[in-house]
């Protein structure tokens, strides 16, 4: 039986401004939409999508926005929505998580992935690993599995765990889409000029570009969860782990906050993004407030050899709220209520 959601009151903000950090100006973009009853937030990445891009993306979106309606229809509980949505996302090709992603300095996909639920602060994720078809997927086997004596696992150790719970290992060629291999092969002709923090900001796109992609859910019971999965920077030293399996930083969930963010993960690991926006809504902000001043915050503070600040975005949800804020040109993102599902880009 389809279960329609409870709807509210439901009004929108929507707001663009230019802030002035240290002399730099900031275009910072956000909404905001209060909401009760089930929903599902997703993202596919926050940077300077190029035009040419924006049709595989927007196919990429509709694709997670038929799974997560879906989802919230069959009044799934969020831990669930947000791991089906993340592996739609991942199984698309058009984003940089699961099959697409972005490939290291040796040219393979080498993988991140992160969840987390509000209902109890369990927690799995995986880094670095090369073999995983659905990298959010093992990271949540982690999360139901783990009971606290282990929640993040690197590598080759978290492809063990994987091949023991019964997750069928792939070959990493399986991973690799022909477009990421003709990009390795243009950023590798100038790798000198590469820094991870460009790709976010006006034209960076590229050879570079970047499709983090993250999922938040509200479920009908009012729990809440985030996910977050991605193929890392643009040809990164093996290894390399950035902020989006990293609880606090790349998601974070809890009874009163979900949030998944994207952008430069070594600044949003500095400053701990997503438990950044917990902190500000607990303080009594808006979901939308707290993710405008945090990504704010990130700017001013962390900035990149050539001076730039620090961009990307996030998406968060609350008991009563769901706001999307980034300081990147575009950040591709949808949300659904089970009856009512959007996207922009
Ligand atoms: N934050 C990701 C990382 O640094 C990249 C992204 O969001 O696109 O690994």
């Amino acid at each position: 039986m389809i279960a329609r959601p409870r709807r509210g009151p439901i009004s929108r903000t929507g707001s663009f401004s230019k802030l002035g950090a240290r002399g730099m100006s900031l275009s910072l973009h956000s909404r905001q939409v209060e909401t009760r009853g089930p929903l599902l937030l997703v993202h596919g990445g926050a940077w300077d999508i190029p035009d040419a891009a924006l049709e595989s993306h927007r196919e990429g979106l509709q694709s997670v926005l038929e799974a997560g309606t879906a989802a919230v229809q069959e009044e799934a509980e969020a831990l669930a929505g947000v791991t089906t949505a993340t592996r739609a996302l991942e199984a698309h090709g058009a984003f940089n998580a699961g099959y697409g992603a972005m490939l290291n300095q040796d040219g393979a996909a080498e993988l991140d992935a992160g969840v987390m639920t509000g209902a109890t602060l369990d927690y799995g994720a995986v880094m670095a690993a090369q073999r995983l078809e659905h990298p959010v997927g093992v990271a949540r086997r982690l999360l139901e599995t783990g009971e606290g004596r282990v929640r993040m696992l690197v590598g080759e150790g978290a492809e063990r765990f994987a091949d023991a719970t019964g997750t069928e290992l792939v070959p990493n060629e399986t991973l690799v889409h022909p477009r990421e291999r003709r990009r390795h092969e243009r950023i590798r002709a100038q790798a000198e000029a590469n820094h991870p923090s460009r790709s976010f900001r006006p034209g960076g796109a590229d050879p570079q570009g970047r499709d983090t992609v993250g999922a938040v859910m509200r479920d009908a019971t009012g729990t809440l969860a985030a996910a977050t999965s991605t193929g890392g920077t643009p040809f990164k030293p093996p290894g390399r782990v950035g902020d989006s399996p990293l609880p606090g930083a790349g998601f974070y969930a809890d009874a009163h906050v979900a949030v998944s963010t994207t952008g430069w993960g070594e600044a949003i690991a500095a400053v701990g993004l997503a438990r950044s926006v917990r902190e500000r809504v607990r303080a009594g902000d808006s979901a939308e407030a707290a993710a405008r001043a945090s990504l704010s915050r990130m700017h001013e503070q962390v900035r990149a050899p050539d001076g730039g600040g620090a961009t990307g975005g996030c998406i968060v949800v609350t008991p009563e709220e769901a706001a999307v804020a980034f300081t990147t040109p575009r950040m591709a993102r949808a949300w659904t209520d089970g009856t009512d599902a959007r996207q922009r880009l």
